[in-house]
């Protein structure tokens, strides 16, 4: 007999509470309390295309949040889902073990192509967490056993699984795990700490950074550090790995942040984006001779290869539409002018909200927006009407910011861990100046409130919801 089982009709079907009782009851409790305080629990997405969501209301959401960096080419983009819909016609095989497949084949050259120098050799994974571990078990493979430690930068996030969060800074992740503990942290963007920790330690074989850091709440560092980086890495025999699996595929204006600076790492990982907002894969591109080094012989070329997903066909197919995309419709340019837009606009509403806005930061539509830390200059009647105190908000202002962008302008933004006073904008890079614009418009319309109006229109939202 079948069991029970909610079909997709059933799934379509579900309403707001029904969706909201099922994620309390089997996925995360405590998450929902905070999708609650930020009043993102009763929203029901029914579509998404472009740069919008649409909830069960027909009410159209304007996405800056962009999926921390995974929708370059916005939702549903028409040759994205034109090209997976071939594949399925076509009946394309998936998985990619046993048999070659010509759309990873044709992915990893393209990659290649993309990539400066002698950066041509691709792995293949569904997520960025994979590309980390891959790109780390591949750095320490290629160095002698001596070398296995690995400096990692200062409020770095790579991702949640051991490996990955072995190099991320932060407690609140790290939380008490167990980890492998071959590592050495570094200030982030400081050449010369770099310098003197290689110089003292020759046991560091690899440094992993991010080139824009994300989870930190968006900080560039100039071309001049990573240029350093490049060469002091060459002076100690490094391997340096670039994450770019948030700001790379263009999101900073350059295919590959690290373009800006004219250099090129030796290993890079992407993730996100690359699935055109559709498809989960990773890609780990590294120079050949590392390759080499580590899976090139008959003996070792098994040792790390792909997972069972690994180079899956309608991903592959996927990632192939999104490159092509990319540059049919000058995605890299609008990025730059866009970003352009943004930053210039934020920077104008810093000097008019000066004591709200603290810092406005970002390359390409990669943008951090920090707010002073109001936690003391809060009234504590609000605080407690509110439930405010919650660990969760902190009684930062950004909490409200986001929930009240949603709430009364449409707009999604994101947060970060690391720092709860920063706003974090990446939208898709096909935004408009117009939606630039809007969301400035926003923006500025919500701080003209003051602290006071924002969080009491805050404290009312919470107390009786729309
Ligand atoms: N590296 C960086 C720089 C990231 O921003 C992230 C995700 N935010 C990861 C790795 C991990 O990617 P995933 O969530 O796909 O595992």
């Amino acid at each position: 007999m079948k069991p029970s089982l909610l079909s997709l009709e059933d799934a379509k079907a579900l309403d707001n509470s029904e969706v909201a009782e099922l994620f309390r009851n089997h996925i995360n409790p405590g998450q929902y309390r905070l999708l609650k305080l930020l009043g993102f629990n009763r929203i029901t997405i029914k579509r998404a295309e472009g740069m919008y969501y649409y909830d069960q209301d027909g009410r159209a959401i304007l996405d800056f949040f962009g999926g921390f960096g995974s929708l370059a080419l916005g939702h549903n983009h028409p040759r994205i889902l034109a090209a997976r819909q071939r594949f399925q016609q076509e009946q394309r095989h998936e998985i990619a073990i046993c048999f070659m497949s010509q759309y990873a084949a044709t992915l990893a050259r393209n990659l290649a192509t993309l990539a400066p120098e002698d950066l041509n050799m691709v792995f293949f994974g569904s997520t960025g967490s994979e590309a980390v571990e891959y790109a780390l078990k591949l750095a320490e493979k290629s160095r002698d056993p001596l070398r296995k430690r690995v400096a990692y930068a200062e409020k770095s996030f790579h991702g949640k699984s051991r490996g990955a969060l072995s190099v991320t800074d932060s407690p609140f992740y790290r939380s008490d795990f167990t980890l492998p503990n071959n590592t050495v942290r570094i200030p982030f963007g400081d050449a010369q700490a770099l310098r003197a920790t290689l110089h003292s330690d020759r046991s560091i074989g690899t440094l992993i950074l991010e080139t824009v850091q994300g989870g930190a709440g968006i900080i560039p560092a100039n071309p001049a550090y990573w240029q350093e980086v490049r060469d002091i890495c060459d002076a100690y025999d490094v391997v340096w790995i670039a994450d770019e699996v948030q700001c790379g595929v263009g999101r900073t204006g350059h295919f590959f942040a690290f373009e800006h600076a004219n250099v090129a790492p030796d290993i890079v990982t992407l993730a996100k984006s690359l699935g055109g907002g559709k498809a989960a894969i990773g890609a780990v591109i590294s120079r050949r001779t590392l390759f080499m080094k580590a899976y090139g012989s008959k003996k070792t070329a098994l040792t790390h290869a792909q997972a069972t997903f690994g180079g899956i066909g309608e991903s592959c197919a996927t990632a192939i539409e999104t490159l092509n995309v990319i540059y049919d419709e000058n995605l890299l340019e609008n990025c730059t002018v866009q970003g352009e837009l943004l930053l210039g606009e934020l920077h104008r509403l810093q000097a008019k909200h000066s004591t709200l806005i603290k810092e406005v930061r970002g390359q390409g539509l990669m943008v951090g927006l920090e707010f002073h830390d109001i936690s003391q200059a809060m009234p504590k009647g609000l605080r407690t009407l509110t439930g405010l105190a919650d660990q969760q908000l902190k009684g930062s202002l950004c909490g409200f910011v986001g929930s009240l962008l949603l709430r009364d302008y449409s707009i999604l933004v994101a947060f970060t861990e690391y720092n709860r006073n920063v706003i974090r904008l990446e939208p898709p890079l096909i935004v408009s100046r117009e939606e630039v614009l809007r969301f400035i418009e926003a923006l500025d319309d919500l701080l003209s409130r003051g602290v006071a109006g924002i969080v009491s229109a805050y404290a009312k939202s919470q107390l009786s919801p729309a």
